[in-house]
């Protein structure tokens, strides 16, 4: 978990969003690793690599040498299918950390599209050489480097030169988890990939501080578990519920300054706004609630909540996060809705685990006045709408409950944004091709018009 700051970089430009949607390959290759990408067009490639590898020379100080697979095996060995499963559920932890931003989270060795794959030393010297890549060797029991990972800071954004090393480069894009410490706990080997991942994107660590005085360098918020709890990534989130990106404090003990994880991330060259998820983000942008039949169509109906500004992102306050907005229609009746937080990239309609977003579900009439306002569950993970509801056409807002904030320490707030779906039934079939009327309200709706049943 340690940072090493070798380098210092100025700092880049932000770029206004870009517009890519997010697509999972969950094709296994036959005894290997699951082929699994989160955003295969990002410019940010993060390659979890459980496989195993072989590191030429020095990296900083130490001698890290051959590091077994995430399983202990030979990177030549093959991975049955439970072990294929314990990198899906790291893979998918890791990859809703960084659902709301244009990065690419990959078990997919870019090495071998690039031609470089056919030693380690090639592929180190190839990371090396390619600014916006991390590589993230996830095994063994780090006793060469000590902690539970260690990366270097800020240096994703850059290419660097291969001399070192024999030319296999001194290892600036390769960071290290070491999941042999505790392998079977997903939820430690994803935390401690997506902190060090963060580390290379120039994050330090979230400390807790009294006055001036630093009191834990890994800010655990107090040790927070359970329903509803949350840790910082960049401090200690093996035990909480969540782990968020966070607002909060981090520097030197006697020299504490704010770090805005978000804000910090986002400063990375090339990285852009937070991504689009194509979902509308108010009354009259609203999307139609896709269905199948008379039931939500779950892969279909899903979203990624982020903050409402790139240029000064906030934590706290739901106007702080954009809201998504579908519209659907029912012809009077029962109508039921689940909104699950996190993605769903393993099984569909099943949330993975790892979420990070915290969520409202609202319902408004064609209006715009509230109708009713769906149940937390007590475990945070989902909410529940069921109504009886007039014919006619409604809206489901969707939001995040607009951050947690801790008073412990130093004070932090503590982003809740990323991945929902949502589940239901109760709704309007899908029609012949859509009518669209004019309405008095100034909305522009798609009616539907129901098939007539015979
Ligand atoms: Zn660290």
């Amino acid at each position: 978990m340690r940072g090493l700051r070798k380098l210092q970089f100025s700092v880049a430009t932000i770029v206004s969003s870009a517009l890519i949607p997010c697509l999972v390959l969950a094709d296994d290759h036959t005894g290997g690793v699951p082929l699994l990408s989160s955003r295969p067009d990002a410019p940010y490639t993060f390659y979890l690599n459980f496989a195993g590898f072989n590191y030429t020379g020095n990296w900083s100080s130490g001698t890290p040498g051959s590091t077994p697979s995430y399983f202990g095996v030979s990177s030549t060995g093959t991975f049955n299918s439970t072990q294929q499963n314990r990198i899906k559920q790291v893979w998918a932890r890791v990859a809703e950390k960084y659902a709301p931003f244009n990065v690419n989270v990959t078990t997919i060795d870019p090495a071998v599209a690039a031609g470089r794959a056919d030693t380690d030393a090639h592929r180190q010297a190839y990371y090396d050489s390619q600014a916006r890549m991390m590589h993230t060797v996830i095994g063994g029991t780090g006793g060469w480097s000590g902690g539970g990972g260690v990366s270097f800071v800020g240096t994703t954004q850059n290419s660097y030169s291969t001399s070192g090393n024999g030319g296999a480069g001194l290892g600036r894009h390769t960071n290290w988890v070491f999941a042999a410490q505790a392998p079977t706990s997903y939820q430690f080997v994803a935390e401690a990939s997506a902190h060090e991942i963060g580390h290379g994107m120039k994050l330090d660590h979230q400390s807790d501080f009294n006055g001036t005085a630093k009191i834990n360098e890994y800010s655990s918020n107090n040790g927070a578990t359970g329903n509803g709890s949350y840790a910082p990534i960049m401090g200690n989130s093996y035990s909480t519920q969540r782990g968020t990106w966070r607002i909060g404090t981090a520097g030197d003990n006697g020299n504490p300054v704010s770090q805005n994880d978000v804000a910090t991330l986002l400063t990375n060259n090339g990285v852009g706004g937070f991504i689009d998820d194509g979902i509308g983000h108010g009354f009259g942008t609203a999307t139609d609630l896709p269905l199948t039949g008379l039931t939500i169509n779950n892969t279909l109906a899903k979203g990624v909540i982020v903050p409402s500004s790139s240029a000064n992102p906030q934590a706290m306050g739901e106007d702080s996060y954009l809201s998504d907005f579908f519209r659907f229609r029912t012809e009077g009746g029962l109508v039921s809705m689940k909104l699950t937080n996190g993605s769903q990239y393993l099984t569909p309609g099943t949330a993975d685990p790892g979420a990070t977003l915290d969520s409202v579900l609202r319902v408004y009439d064609s209006s715009m006045n509230l109708v009713g306002m769906a149940t937390r569950d007590g475990s945070t993970l989902f909410s529940t709408f069921s109504m009886n509801l007039g014919v006619g056409n409604y809206f489901a807002k969707i939001s995040s409950i607009g951050g947690y904030s801790s008073t412990f320490a130093t004070p932090a707030s503590y982003y809740t944004m990323g991945s929902y779906f949502l589940t239901g039934s109760g709704f309007t079939p899908v029609p012949e091709p859509a009518t669209m009327l004019g309405l008095a309200s100034g909305l522009a709706f798609f009616y539907r018009r129901r098939r007539k049943q015979k």
